[in-house]
């Protein structure tokens, strides 16, 4: 498979903002924000983690450690990957949260919740 960024096009640097902006100038070119409710978005972005979910599904917990071993299969999961986060993003955007703000915040509690060196619990 091809890696269509393997070139030696010049390319602005990745940010979040930029990119969520070019999801949402994609969408307008083509008329489709009636459809990307925050009800739709979320179902597509239901469908997608289940898509990159299918990938892994019938691995053995040893061999979806190698996943990204087979070209084929990583270039699979590379493609499912984003199209989560393109729906993950799409819906921040309609919701008006900050996906990194948000993630700090998760973070945040989380290392308040669990302190370091104290078992796992059961269901965190
Ligand atoms: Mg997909």
């Amino acid at each position: 498979m091809t890696d269509p960024y393997d070139d030696e096009t010049p390319r602005e640097p990745l940010d979040l903002a930029g990119l969520q902006r070019r999801l949402a100038e994609f969408a307008a070119a083509r008329d489709w924000q009636p459809y990307h409710t925050p009800k739709n978005l979320v179902a597509a972005l239901s469908v997608e983690a289940s898509e990159l979910l299918e990938i892994f599904q019938w691995l053995t917990p040893e061999e979806s450690t190698r996943v990204m071993d087979d070209p084929d299969t990583a270039h699979r999961v590379t493609d499912e990957v984003a199209d989560v986060l393109a729906y993950l993003l799409q819906l921040c955007e309609v919701l008006g949260v900050d996906p990194l703000s948000a993630l700090a915040a998760k973070i945040d509690r989380n290392e308040h919740r669990f302190p370091a060196g104290k078992p796992r619990p059961a269901s965190p």
